[in-house]
């Protein structure tokens, strides 16, 4: 069973808590106890492939699916033809022991593909065995990559209808044109005059809106949320880190036992708590490296115990960790806390209060033997790529190039040999122009997107991913733009029930 993070008394289904999203206390759901992952069973998932492997740790998480239902979600997630890498999260040795996990071979080429393509199945098969047969609406805000990554995901699932808004000058031209140009019969895409912030405090109003809700019922339809903090987004990302440490041994990098660590990007805390999740199985990790950019307020707090988001925000070359409030950290928190409700409570409201809070010793000691933080700026994330391509021949994305970096300074602090994986998060052709500059140091303003992954290609002598240089050719089908009020008739009048 789940229980929420604002109250241990509730008990739920993981399908109750999937097709919920979020507990009605406002806390997140976590699993009553994290189910255990012992060394004769990571042996066993050696021989397996990653879709094998998936079912294997997902069925521990999972208990209320039949072996059938959670087959059919992971075999249609990694189904053949959706990732252009055979072995889905491959590994790249780029220095004697240190490894790029990429998870950024999937349709939209960034990690959130590994947990938005299997989410749709999750969340259908789990609002069937709650709610029964309703046709599931799925609401997103999107700042760039999360929208496309979901409309990619939902796109033609049946049961299910998508709308994305996004700010209409708030996301990159490529995630602009990766979203207007999005095929599929059930998906709708508007631009919404303002910024993200806008866009989300518009969908929250409709999503707690009574009238529309009942509007949505008596056609049969439901909302659900597809945001980072759904339990069904975070169980697919820890069986990475699982088959990851599996290819290690199998390939003899690794002995079965061995600890690595595992470097990770970080904005809401969502992939690095599903490596926390993976070591609290029972996987050998030694430390979890947290790496921010100059939105740094998680360096901080890992460092001090004291979180405070009042501080400067910053627009960075890596947009997709510009983040202040890291929702995901209560779970982290709820845990270490020893799941004390009343103290989660306290920390939370006093963070939406006042900004800031300051957990306690305890905790603050757990944090500091469990983690390890960075941060990166933009001139050492582009000189991180320059340095890394010409010295190593590998490319990395601006996101990559925050953990990488970070991870370099943590070597250099400590001497730790450790093997260590990096999360790579995203390809570096969908941040082309400045990955560019840091590797050619070229002039790109004027260039428009697919000359830029075009000329990265070049200079690299590196081939672009098919899905962005395929956007070229796709006629674009959405171009609605919507303001704050006029929102909930479009999501009206995309379902067709206005
Ligand atoms: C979303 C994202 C991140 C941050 O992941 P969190 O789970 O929010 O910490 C890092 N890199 C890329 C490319 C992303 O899209």
């Amino acid at each position: 069973m789940y229980q929420s993070t604002r109250d241990s008394g509730v008990a739920v289904s993981s399908a109750q808590a999937i097709t919920q999203g979020i507990s009605a206390d406002g806390g997140l759901f976590v699993p009553q106890s994290i189910p255990e992952l012992t060394n004769e069973e990571i042996k066993a998932l050696l021989p397996l492939s990653y879709v094998e492997r998936a079912k294997a740790v997902l069925a521990k998480f999972l208990t209320d699916f039949t072996k059938e239902e959670l087959d059919a979600c992971v075999s249609g997630a990694y189904a053949p033809g959706k990732f252009d890498d055979e072995s889905v999260a491959p590994l790249a040795e780029i220095a004697p022991g240190v490894y790029m996990l990429e998870l950024w071979h999937g349709p939209t080429c960034a990690f959130k593909d590994m947990a938005l393509q299997m989410l749709p199945f999750l969340l259908t098969t789990a609002s069937r065995k709650t709610v029964g047969d309703k046709t599931i609406v799925i609401l997103v805000a999107t700042s760039g990559d999360t929208g496309k990554a979901a409309l990619e995901g939902f796109k033609d699932v049946d049961g299910t209808k998508i709308l994305v808004f996004y700010p209409q000058d708030g996301v990159s031209p490529m995630q602009k044109l990766q979203m207007t140009t999005q095929e599929g019969g059930n998906v709708g895409v508007c631009a919404i005059k303002g910024n993200f912030d806008d866009a989300q405090t518009g969908v929250k109003a409709i999503f707690t809106d009574e009238a529309v809700a009942k509007k949505l019922k008596q056609h049969g339809m439901l909302f659900s949320s597809a945001n980072s903090i759904n339990w069904g987004r975070l169980a697919p990302q820890i069986v990475y880190y699982i088959s990851a440490y599996c290819d290690l041994v199998k390939e003899g990098k690794v002995t079965l036992g061995d600890p690595i660590n595992i470097v990770v990007p970080t904005g809401n805390f969502g992939n690095i708590l599903a490596a926390y999740y993976a070591k609290s199985m029972g996987l050998p990790v030694a430390k979890l490296i947290c790496a921010s950019n100059s939105n740094n307020v998680l360096t901080d707090f890992l460092k001090t115990g004291v979180y405070d988001r009042n501080r400067p925000f910053f627009t960075t070359v890596s947009p997709s960790m510009d983040i202040l409030i890291s929702s995901n950290l209560e779970r982290l928190l709820y845990d270490l806390s020893g799941r004390d409700d009343k103290k989660i409570r306290g920390y939370m409201e006093s963070l939406a209060k006042t900004g800031r809070y300051e957990v306690d010793d305890a905790i603050k000691a757990k944090l500091n033997a469990l983690f390890c933080a960075g941060f990166c700026d933009d001139t050492a994330t582009k000189e991180t790529i320059g340095e890394t391509f010409q010295s190593r021949g590998y490319l990395c994305d601006t996101h990559t190039a925050v953990a990488l970096h970070v991870y370099e300074q943590y070597v250099a602090d400590t001497g730790d040999k450790t093997p260590t994986v990096i999360a790579s998060t995203a390809s570096p052709f969908k941040f082309s122009a400045s990955v560019l500059d840091a590797v050619a140091k070229e002039d790109v303003t004027g260039m428009d997107e697919f000359s830029k992954v075009a000329e990265l290609s070049r200079c690299t002598k590196l081939e672009a991913p098919q899905a962005l240089a395929s956007l070229k050719d796709k006629a674009v089908r959405f171009e609605d733009v919507c303001t704050k009020d006029t929102m909930e008739r479009v999501v009206l009048s995309m379902l067709g029930i206005s």
